[in-house]
């Protein structure tokens, strides 16, 4: 240390104006932070697991990657532009001074007194010593743009609650301390770096120039020194304890996150014998569910872009998940259903996805709901509504009309439709759905595939067994009927040889593609948007006849956010001449649900303004001819919506598959 003095090497004097007491205690108090930090997390960690078991520890470089760029990348966050700015900049500015706080310490604890090696000296120094200024700036200006939302803008979401003003207090006071002591130190030691440190050596050069004296300045530094240390301490040991928390659950969340196909939902095993049957009491709740409520951090994201909640219904995710929280930190024994959470939230939701992909925290929000309604369905037989008549006529007669089996192809009379035979193999099992098959209206989309793959001269046939894949009875809850219908279907399936499966309707593409799997139904499954792109694209099927219409593309849930796909029914639109296609505001990732799923097409759930008409308006604003959609139950949806609307004689609503249909020759 003598000779950097005396080279005039510039170098980190750790314990400058520190004297032995203060050193003393500030070793003890960190070494009794942590130790209180240690065994609060304990305790968090030990309510987890008393959880059921979850397998979540496979995949480890994937786990690592998705912590990669979602806890230190803040890719999820970012989505939205002042929220996840202003927490990028505090995360970031926070994780900065947290490594130069460790780097400190390794440095003066470790390397030096072990190795006789100094970290921190020379340029590495003085780079150290910009980046923690600057990133010390910047976690101030988030923390201002976190006191401005949250206390001023107020958004609905989110509630200016007291432990809130806490957290953003303790940690701008800790960082503005931080500053205060390496201002009086630049300003007494005057180093030639000392603007390597730009805020602090400014806040100096105020000090001088308002007349503080070295002895004034020295006497500041160790008083600052002496509460930054002690808030630290605080701020470490209050951790397990407080919002911070969410510091060490996030991350953890996110690193066992679900991994594999989001639209495959749990299966019961051996459900015959099986003891618990979704989720009656909150000790039924596995380990993983359990992190999951401890990792929300009540941003209200859910709660933003839900359609249920949008629509007025009872059900709101934020409050579920928050719910459920409370109740496993405050030890709560009321009875879960019922009194904790009520079955109106439970019956309300749609399944759209919207809530798990805006989450920051990657909670499996639809995965307790369902698993929730699983109880209800299972146990207590409460289904509500119409909805029990409906899994009666799907068990009865393999439809949720209760239509005869015996009809199911009557959509296809006169079409020439091959029906697959055994022994005789063909391109693609077109799987038609209860839907196309019954539905009046929704039979012409099915018209329109024959149409399009004959077009083509694909090799094709439907299969005269088919019944319903029972997607809406798993997510009903009916575990039983579902596992029933889809060991038969995949028993029928297995018979007749195909290379692919073809289907137009995203909730028959996402469970036969997705769930079967877990009943040994493993098969190639393509959604008709990404076959029909792909024979425009290969000149197959040439959509010649143009029309002068505006289409507003509406994204179905199972189809986009559960299935990733978005570009190939767009595609599949613009591929007829003259058709224009347009975007609602909320597209995408970020579509709005028809409010059709999740057994909502089969029930009515009490809410203030349906889901569907909310969506028909937002297209009504963006003023197109058509509503284009790639699912048929957003066709329905949608269909009664502009009805509802009063505007079924200015807007129609069609499959991407008839927009091509109808421009061949
Ligand atoms: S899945 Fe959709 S309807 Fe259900 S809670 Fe999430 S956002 Fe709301
Ligand atoms: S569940 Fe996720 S999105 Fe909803 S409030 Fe909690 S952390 Fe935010």
């Amino acid at each position: 240390m003598t000779e950097l003095v005396a080279s005039g090497i510039p170098y980190r004097d750790t314990f400058w104006n520190i004297p032995m007491w203060a050193r003393v205690f500030v070793y003890v108090g960190g070494t009794a932070a942590i130790a209180v930090f240690a065994w609060g997390s304990w305790q968090r960690v030990a309510v987890w697991l008393e959880g059921g078991p979850e397998r979540r520890t496979d995949r480890i470089p994937e786990r690592l990657g998705l912590v990669l760029t979602q806890v230190l990348g803040q890719a999820r966050i970012l989505s939205q532009a002042y929220p996840g700015i202003m927490h990028a900049i505090v995360f970031w500015g926070f994780l900065a001074l947290f490594i130069g706080t460790v780097l400190a310490t390794i440095d003066y604890d470790v390397t030096l007194p072990l190795l006789h090696v100094k970290l921190l000296k020379g340029n590495f120094y003085l780079l150290y010593e910009l980046v923690l200024d600057m990133f010390g700036l910047f976690f101030v200006v988030g923390l201002g743009m976190a006191c401005w939302r949250r206390f001023v803008k107020r958004p609905s979401r989110i509630e200016p609650a007291g432990q809130f003003a806490y957290a953003l207090l303790i940690l701008f006071v800790i960082n503005a301390t931080g500053f205060v002591m390496e201002a009086c130190r630049l300003a007494v030691v005057k180093p030639a770096w000392a603007a390597w440190s730009p805020v602090g050596y400014v806040l100096g050069q105020a000090m001088l120039a308002v007349g503080l004296g070295e002895g004034a300045l020295r006497g500041t530094h160790l008083s600052i020194w002496v509460f930054h240390a002690a808030i630290a301490f605080v701020f470490i040991a209050l951790i397990p304890q407080s919002y911070f928390m969410h510091l060490v659950t996030t991350p953890l969340n996110i690193f066992f996150s679900k991994l594999g196909p989001r639209g495959a939902l749990r299966k019961i095993e051996n459900i015959e014998e099986a003891e618990s049957l979704g989720v009656g009491k909150f000790e039924e709740f596995s380990w993983k569910r359990r992190l999951d409520f401890d990792a929300c951090v009540e941003c209200g994201r859910c709660q933003d872009v839900c359609p249920a909640h949008l629509s007025g219904s009872a059900l709101n995710p934020k409050r579920v998940i928050v719910k459920l929280k409370r109740y496993m930190l405050d030890g709560d024994t009321r009875p879960l259903h019922g009194e904790v959470i009520q079955a109106d939230e439970l019956w309300a939701c749609t399944t759209c996805m919207a809530c798990v992909q805006e989450c920051p925290a990657h909670i499996d929000i639809v995965d307790t709901i369902v698993d929730l309604r699983r109880f209800l369905a299972l146990s207590e037989g409460a289904l509500p509504s119409t909805a029990p008549l409906a899994l009666q006529n799907i068990q009865r007669a393999g439809n949720p009309w209760g239509l005869p089996p015996t009809e199911r192809l009557k959509w296809a009379e006169g079409l020439d439709v091959p029906v697959l035979e055994e022994g005789k193999r063909v391109e693609y099992l077109y799987w038609v759905g209860c839907s196309a098959s019954y539905d009046r209206r929704n039979q012409s989309i099915a018209r329109s595939v024959v149409k399009i793959l004959k077009k083509a001269g694909v090799s094709f046939a439907v299969m005269a067994e088919e019944r319903c894949h029972g997607e809406v009875a798993r997510r009903l809850g009916e575990e039983y009927l579902y596992q029933t219908v889809t060991t038969e279907n995949v028993e029928n399936i297995k018979k007749y040889a195909f290379d692919k499966v073809i289907t137009h309707c995203p909730h028959c593409f996402n469970t036969i593609k997705n769930e079967y799997p877990q009943f040994d139904g493993n098969f190639e499954v393509l959604h008709h948007s990404v076959v029909i792109a792909d024979l425009v694209r290969s000149g197959r099927v040439k959509p010649t006849k143009a029309t002068d219409q505006t289409v507003a593309f509406h994204d179905s849930c199972y189809l986009g956010r559960y299935n990733g796909i978005f570009e190939a029914p767009r595609e599949t639109a613009r591929s007829v001449p003259g058709l224009r296609l347009i975007e609602m505001p909320r597209n995408r990732e970020r579509g709005l649900c028809c409010g059709g799923g999740g057994g909502q097409m089969w029930m009515e759930t009490p809410a203030k303004k349906r889901v569907n008409l909310i969506r028909v308006e937002e297209a009504l604003e963006s003023k197109p001819d058509v509503v284009g959609v790639a699912c048929p139950f957003c066709l329905a949806m949608v269909d009664l919506g502009r009805k509802v609307a009063g505007a079924e004689e200015t807007l129609q609503v069609k499959d991407i598959s008839e927009l091509v249909a109808e421009s061949l020759e």
